[in-house]
């Protein structure tokens, strides 16, 4: 004989006073009872219930007697290991629906990203064995919907999530540059969304869909406005490529297709989240690097914004924080940054040449702005 086993829980009936009472539930072979605190004792044998997974969290298994209008409840999946422990066949055969009815209208949720992520490893699938233009050509058939909702998860999952900046006014600084740099790229399919985060480190970087990041120690080291967007094109650059995607299709590619096979689509899921933590993000190839240098330069350009002063960036970075460790800085994770500095201001030479105008941004005061932040 199987022991019963006893779990927290509540039950629903018209006979308790408000209609609810918490309650100790216990399964065992006899069926589902429930005690409560105040002595009422309910019975159901395994016949009269009817299972339910549900609630508000989605995770509430429900226990239902509709003839006699009492239902025994408990948040987490305990009640449901409890009765798959006891429950006669005939249960266990609903324990299954349930559960796999749970399963798809998770999946369903989350059916737009998953379902660009499919399509993404069917086609890294097919490159893996043999086609290997599919492979960046299969990014570009995943809708952006699926950039922003990874971005979006990737933004939550980060360690600085809690230094984002409540005072708007960085926030608006940036942004005001973001969306000059964006007009000048009038056929884009993102929306950009910039966070400022309180890190004293100098550094940047964007994620897929659009979601900008850059620090205050970033704010407070760069000496114009006009080196600030020189980040932002470059960044913008590595957004509207896609490149964070195409990292991910290479690097889960193989393990995806696998995943496919055996059906596993929350696999590929953590999978992608895994790809897009901060430090992998962070490692763009030097060919997409590069790619994001000449397209952001293009970008400065078409802004009116002198292109130079990205290379501007990299020289400041390389006289002051040349020292810092790798992960710590901008320059870190944008390797060769003499080669970098020679070949921006050789593209922004080549520029078609349009007026520049200036930013219409008060420097000292979001570099101060940024030094304060810090000491609130
Ligand atoms: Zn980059």
């Amino acid at each position: 004989m199987t022991e019963a086993i006893e779990l927290e829980g509540g039950v629903f009936s018209q006979d308790l006073p408000g209609g609810r009472a918490g309650a100790r539930l216990t399964v065992s072979e006899d069926g589902v009872s429930a005690q409560t605190a105040e002595g009422h004792r309910f019975r159901m044998s395994f016949d009269q219930c009817r299972l339910e997974l549900g609630g508000a969290s989605g995770r509430m298994w429900f226990c239902r007697d509709d003839p006699r209008g009492i239902t025994i409840f408990s948040e987490g999946p305990a009640l449901g290991s409890a009765l798959a422990v006891h429950a006669p066949p005939a249960l266990r055969t609903q324990l299954d629906e349930v559960e796999a009815r749970a399963r798809a209208s998770q999946s369903r949720s989350q059916l737009l990203w998953i379902a660009g992520l499919l399509v993404l490893m069917v086609l890294i699938g097919l490159a893996y064995f043999g086609v290997r233009r599919a492979a960046q050509a299969s990014v570009d058939l995943v809708p952006v919907s699926v950039d922003e909702k990874l971005g979006e998860l990737a933004f939550a999952n980060m360690d600085h999530v809690n230094s984002e900046l409540k005072t708007p006014e960085l926030r608006a600084a940036v942004s005001g540059i973001v969306a000059r740099l964006a007009k000048a790229q009038p056929n884009s399919k993102f929306t950009y969304k910039v966070h400022v985060l309180d890190v004293d480190v100098v550094n940047a970087y964007a994620l897929p869909g659009g979601d900008i990041i850059v620090y205050t120690g970033l704010l407070q080291r760069a000496d114009s406005a006009a080196q600030l967007a020189g980040v932002l094109a470059h960044e913008m650059a590595h957004v509207e490529r896609r490149h964070g995607m195409r990292r991910i299709a290479q690097s889960i590619g193989v393990i995806g297709a696998v995943q496919l096979v055996f059906g596993d689509v929350s696999g590929i899921a953590a999978a992608a989240l895994e790809v897009l933590s901060v430090s992998t993000i962070n490692a763009y190839s030097r060919d997409q690097e590069r790619e994001a240098d000449s397209d952001g330069v293009a970008k400065l350009a078409r802004a009116g914004i002198d292109p130079n002063a990205l290379a501007e960036f990299f020289e400041r970075l390389m006289k002051t924080e040349a020292s810092l460790p790798e992960s710590l800085s901008w320059l870190g994770t944008h390797p060769d940054t003499a080669q970098r500095i020679a070949t921006v201001r050789k593209l922004a030479q080549q520029q078609p040449r349009v007026k520049t105008a200036p930013i219409d941004v008060d420097w000292d005061d979001v570099r101060a702005r940024a030094q304060k932040a810090r000491h609130d």
